[in-house]
């Protein structure tokens, strides 16, 4: 058995003839540099979402930094960030212009922490820093709870990001994440839940004024003409074929999402008597970007199941703000991600995961469980 941690192959063979059309009309046309289906896709994710606007960006993490550089954060301005996250969170903070705060996680559901904000707002503010901006991520595929991330940013007078790198197409209440934050980020990269066939991401925002210098930055801080440049920007283009890609696979998107609440159900049904699987609050609907179990024993495990032929991978192994330049930056005590970081273990998840094989992934797992047990 070879198993694919993620199965990109299988989800082409469905649509491939469908994309090389798409990609050749892009070839015919010859615009690679903001050709229509960048506009198509823009209003396509715009109409998704329910959100006002989106400006299509060059990746994930330039969708952070742009959003970041539109607000014009300064350095005095604390940019408060979970610690349990993809480097990217951090990185767009320092590369925005602003002074990364490292805040703890929810042991739940593995995203921001409400007393935990609270705290890093009184330490940001001990250093002199001026609390600015929440960058709230949705770890795994599942969104914080805004309910209560909305409430504190209310009472601070933060501005809400939300990084939905890995829950685009997720849903808090019914409020699809790309809708969530005055700006909400997500990325392209092939292995989230929306890829495309290199790097792309979006940026999402209902603010009239925001958009503008939005799409001023992305093109170098551009004017009303072309080389007037009234700010600094940068090269933050999603090329055309990217989003030609994007527009088919949007298509599928939802039956996608579908399929992926399934086999994240499948495995929780066949696993949770064995480890911990994943909380998901009752108002959020993850877009199941990563399926992340918890137990102590991890490196055993994870060396049986290569035995098996079953890959896994931890996210995180290394929280961000123990990161050596990560090290200058404020945070607060963060004992939940340093645990999360000691446990966590992803499974195979993607759409295309076959009931047989998932069965012996689960097999494979209850065996090497139950086998631990009798050597305690
Ligand atoms: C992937 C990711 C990003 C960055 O996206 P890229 O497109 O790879 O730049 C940012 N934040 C989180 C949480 C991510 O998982």
């Amino acid at each position: 058995m070879n198993i694919p941690f993620i199965d990109l192959n299988a989800q082409q063979e469905r649509i491939r003839p469908q994309v090389e059309r798409a990609i050749t009309k892009v070839l015919d046309h010859g615009a690679y540099i903001m050709g229509p289906e960048v506009f198509e896709l823009e209003q396509e994710l715009s109409d998704y979402c329910g959100v006002k606007h989106t400006l299509s960006c060059s990746s994930g993490t330039d969708a952070l930094v742009l959003a970041l550089l539109a607000l014009e954060v300064s350095k005095s301005d604390a940019i408060f960030v979970p610690t349990f996250t993809f480097a990217a969170t951090a990185e767009a903070a320092v590369f925005g212009g602003g002074t990364p705060v490292f805040v703890d996680v929810d042991p739940g559901t593995f995203n921001i922490c409400g007393k935990s904000l609270i705290d890093a707002i009184q330490l940001a503010k001990c250093r002199g820093l001026t609390p600015r901006v929440v960058v709230a991520v949705d770890l795994f595929g599942q969104p914080a709870d805004y309910d209560l991330i909305e409430q504190i940013c209310l009472d601070h007078n933060l501005i809400l990001i939300s990084d939905a790198a890995q829950s685009f197409g997720g849903k808090w209440k019914n409020r699809n994440v790309g809708s969530i934050g005055h700006i909400a980020c997500t990325s392209f990269f092939p292995a989230k839940p929306l890829g495309c066939y290199g790097d792309g991401g979006a940026v999402f925002t209902n603010d009239d004024r925001l958009i503008e210098i939005l799409r001023s930055l992305r093109v170098h801080g551009q004017g009303t003409d072309k080389y007037q440049n009234i700010r600094i920007g940068m090269t933050g283009r999603l090329d055309t074929i990217q989003a030609a890609v994007l527009l088919e696979k949007l298509k599928i998107f939802d039956a996608e999402l579908d399929a992926r609440q399934k086999i994240a159900e499948r495995y929780t049904a066949g696993l949770r008597e064995y480890v911990e699987t994943p909380f998901v609050m009752d108002c959020a609907y993850s877009a199941w970007a990563q399926y992340t179990i918890l137990l102590e024993n991890r490196d055993k495990l994870s060396a049986i199941l290569k035995e098996a032929g079953i890959p896994t991978m931890i996210y995180y192994p290394q929280i961000i703000r123990e990161q050596k330049p990560y090290a200058e930056y404020p945070f607060v005590k963060t004992p939940v991600a340093n645990m999360l970081s000691a446990k966590v273990l992803s499974l195979p998840m993607h759409p295309y995961l076959a009931h047989d094989t998932q069965n012996y992934i689960i097999d494979n797992i209850v065996n090497a469980m139950k086998e631990d047990k009798r050597c305690a």
